[in-house]
C-alpha cells in the first residue's frame, strides 16, 4: 500500500500523472493517421521532459528509473511510426485498423478506452517498465 506521508509519494503521484497523459496520447495515436501521430509525439515530448525533471529533482540520476522513461517514449515512437490511414476518432464503429486489421473497440461506459488494442501492445513493455521502476501500482 502506499503511504501518504512518505516523501516518494508526491512525485509518484506527478510520475502517474505524466504517465496517464502519455498513455491517453498513445491511444489516441493508434486511431490517426501517420501524420496526426507525429504532431502527437510533439505533444508527448513535453510529458517525457516533465517526467525526467521530476525524477532527476527527486531521484537524482536514477538509472532504471530514466531507462524505464527511455524505453517508454521509444516504445512510443515505434507506434508513432507504424503507416497508418486510421481516420477513427469520431467514426470508429465497425472500422478495422490500418496498421493491424485488429477491430476498433470501445468500452463505452469508461472515459478514454476507444483505441486498438493491438497497436496499444507495442508501449507494452516501455509501460510495464515505468510502473516497475516508480512503483505506480501501487497507487
Ligand atoms: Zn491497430
Amino acid at each position: 500500500m502506499l503511504d501518504l506521508d512518505h516523501p516518494d509519494t508526491p512525485p509518484t503521484f506527478a510520475i502517474s500523472r505524466e504517465d496517464g497523459a502519455i498513455l491517453s496520447i498513445a491511444k489516441r495515436m493508434t486511431l490517426v493517421s501517420s501524420e496526426a501521430k507525429i504532431e502527437l509525439l510533439a505533444q508527448a515530448a513535453l510529458h517525457f521532459a516533465k517526467m525526467r525533471s521530476i525524477t532527476i529533482d527527486h531521484w537524482g540520476k536514477s538509472k532504471p528509473m530514466l531507462n524505464a522513461i527511455d524505453l517508454l517514449e521509444s516504445d512510443l515512437q515505434r507506434l508513432a511510426g507504424l503507416e497508418s490511414k486510421n481516420d477513427y476518432v469520431t467514426d470508429w464503429r465497425g472500422k478495422h485498423c490500418t496498421v493491424c486489421s485488429s477491430a476498433i473497440t470501445n468500452l463505452e461506459s469508461y472515459e478514454d478506452m476507444l483505441y486498438c488494442p493491438m497497436c496499444l501492445k507495442v508501449i507494452d513493455q516501455g509501460r510495464d517498465a515505468v510502473d516497475q521502476a516508480f512503483g505506480l501500482w501501487c497507487i
